[in-house]
């Protein structure tokens, strides 16, 4: 049989929904919040109080203006795809592809999280597409993953 090629091979249509397994954070003071901030059904990310910039990933100081007065506030979860590529590989066997995704969150351009694209046919994914964010509960950690506008 002949091997597909790049430009010929159009995979089967799947949904994505997220790697068969998760790898989870190891929650500490600084990241918590984040991890945790789905509990409440909110995204959350440290905001300078002085200079009012969201800062991702958590850190002590303010790479803006190195204020170090932070906190946690929550964001609308809205957003839109910057960047994305499609995991064919099988990591555990019989596994279905899945979408790693870079998402841009709508009040902040320079705040992106890397997550997963999930409730969304691999094809129909796009770079600028509206997103919303959903969360997967493990244990203590609410994954913060991202699905289209109105599912
Ligand atoms: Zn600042």
């Amino acid at each position: 049989m002949r091997r597909p090629t790049a430009s010929t091979y159009h995979p089967p249509a799947v949904t994505a929904n997220g790697p068969p397994f998760r790898l989870l954070p190891r929650l500490d003071e600084e990241n918590e919040f984040f991890w945790t901030s789905g509990a409440q059904g909110v995204l959350r990310f440290l905001k300078c109080q002085d200079c009012r910039r969201f800062i991702h990933p958590p850190s002590p100081i303010c790479p803006i203006c190195l204020g170090d007065d932070l906190a946690p506030e929550a964001v609308s979860g809205r957003g839109e795809v910057t960047s994305f590529t499609v995991n064919y590989q099988q990591w555990v066997p019989d596994s279905e592809p899945y979408v790693i995704g870079w998402v841009t969150i709508a009040e902040q351009d320079d705040v992106r999280l890397t997550t997963n694209l999930v409730d969304v046919e691999i094809d129909d994914v796009a770079v600028g597409m509206p997103v919303e964010v959903v969360f997967e509960h493990h244990e203590d950690v609410y994954l913060p993953l991202f699905r289209p506008v109105g599912q």
